[in-house]
């Protein structure tokens, strides 16, 4: 168990890509980590990759973020088992990409809930605590596919809806000491890439090879990259700056 003075961060969508090394750096960085994600037993593993790599507490949350009671038990959870969580990271997400003609209304809903009612409930659930101490670290995870993306017209309306998500929650809540910002990262080498490779019908060599002709630095982004972002907007130091949108994407964004 962790000392009352050890910090609690909350990363949903865990168990894997940006989620999972965004919770192994924040546990680096010193927090007592909630792993959270849909399956419970899927965050086992970073649950023990965090207590054998750096020492920190862990916890693994089974929890659908688009479900109010869901999020209800799981932030009980959390509280009851690390403490009052001071930094939040929205980072749970799906892809279900289509050309406008062809997505279907459940399509665009299941995106548009898990994306940002998730966000929304998890936000409002955390910031009863956060505003008690009162400090916080809220961090969304958005996307370069907000500024409009081929195949993704509710990835992109969710993601821009994100920004716009921040920078009202950065408004609302910085008088209680809690900042509010999003990363938005560009081609991340993950499960989810992987899987829209396959969907596109090319490997996913050749797929992250054409991508990278796109992007300045010369290579795809890892999970790291935008776990490393995180970390700063999640730091004491960076409690002058809300309400902002940082792109981590090897380049201006688009
Ligand atoms: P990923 O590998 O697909 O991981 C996403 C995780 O979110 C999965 O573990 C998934 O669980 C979980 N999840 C999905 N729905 C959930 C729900 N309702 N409640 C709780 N957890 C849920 O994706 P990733 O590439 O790491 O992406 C992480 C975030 O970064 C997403 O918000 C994504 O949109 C964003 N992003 C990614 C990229 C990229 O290039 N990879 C670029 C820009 C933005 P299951 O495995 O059970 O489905």
């Amino acid at each position: 168990m962790p000392t009352a003075q050890t910090p609690v961060a909350i990363v949903t969508g865990a168990a894997r890509g940006i989620g999972a090394a965004t919770a192994m750096r924040l546990a680096a960085d010193g927090y007592a980590v909630a792993v959270l994600d849909l399956d419970e037993s899927d965050a086992n593993d970073i649950v023990n990759n965090i207590i054998h790599t750096t020492g920190r507490a862990a916890i693994a949350v089974g929890a659908d973020v688009s479900d109010e009671s869901s999020v209800e038990k799981a932030i009980t959870q959390i509280a009851d088992s690390l403490g009052s969580p001071t930094v939040l990271v929205n980072n749970a997400g799906i892809l279900r990409d289509n050309l406008l003609f062809k997505m279907s209304a459940d399509d665009w809903d299941s995106v548009i809930r898990v994306h940002l009612r998730g966000a929304f409930l998890m936000s409002k659930a955390a910031q009863r605590f956060m505003i008690g101490q009162p400090y916080g670290r809220i961090i969304n995870v958005s996307s370069t596919s907000a500024l409009g993306n081929r195949g993704q017209a509710n990835y992109s309306a969710a993601k821009a809806g994100i920004q716009g998500f921040t920078k009202t929650l950065a408004i609302e809540l910085g008088k209680f000491g809690i900042t509010v910002n999003a990363v938005a990262p560009g081609f991340v080498e993950t499960d989810m890439t992987a899987a829209t490779a396959e969907r596109v019908g090319m490997t996913f060599e050749a797929f992250k090879a054409a991508s990278i002709a796109e992007i300045p630095v010369g290579r795809v982004g890892q999970p790291e990259d935008i776990a490393a972002a995180v970390s700063f907007f999640a730091s004491k130091d960076a409690g002058y700056v809300s309400g902002q949108v940082l792109y981590v994407a090897g380049g201006p964004g688009q």
